[in-house]
């Protein structure tokens, strides 16, 4: 059985923090559906929304 998993990885334009997530595939498309490539996450310091990019990861 194939182990998949997604990350986003995205930087905050309005305080500079980085983010990095994991994510199993029900998870990410529980939240994001099938969209590929970029999503909208929400920066956990200052609240605001930007676009993290996603890498989708098999082994
Ligand atoms: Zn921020």
């Amino acid at each position: 059985m194939a182990k998949e998993r997604y990350q986003i990885k995205s930087e905050c334009p309005e305080c500079g923090c980085g983010l990095i997530c994991n994510m199993t595939p029900d998870e990410f498309r529980k939240k994001y559906g099938d969209t590929d490539g970029k999503v909208r996450v929400n920066c956990e310091k200052c609240g605001k929304d930007h676009e993290g990019c996603v890498i989708h990861e098999t082994e």
